[in-house]
């Protein structure tokens, strides 16, 4: 048997899939840890360095 509760992907709360927030096809406790969670992902994906094939020296 597999019943598959929604985990806060900020917190680890356990979190009720019907009524918590959804971001990227996660769930969050609140609108809050979705909202930071929301703006990790973008920091991250700022802050990425591009990737190069070509060699690139500093
Ligand atoms: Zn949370």
């Amino acid at each position: 048997m597999r019943w598959f509760d929604g985990y806060c992907e900020k917190c680890g709360m356990k979190v009720d899939k019907k009524t918590a927030p959804q971001r990227f096809g996660k769930y969050f406790c609140s609108e809050k840890h979705a909202e930071e969670y929301a703006n990790d992902i973008e920091k991250r994906r700022k802050a990425k360095p591009k990737q190069k094939d070509g060699e690139e020296c500093c």
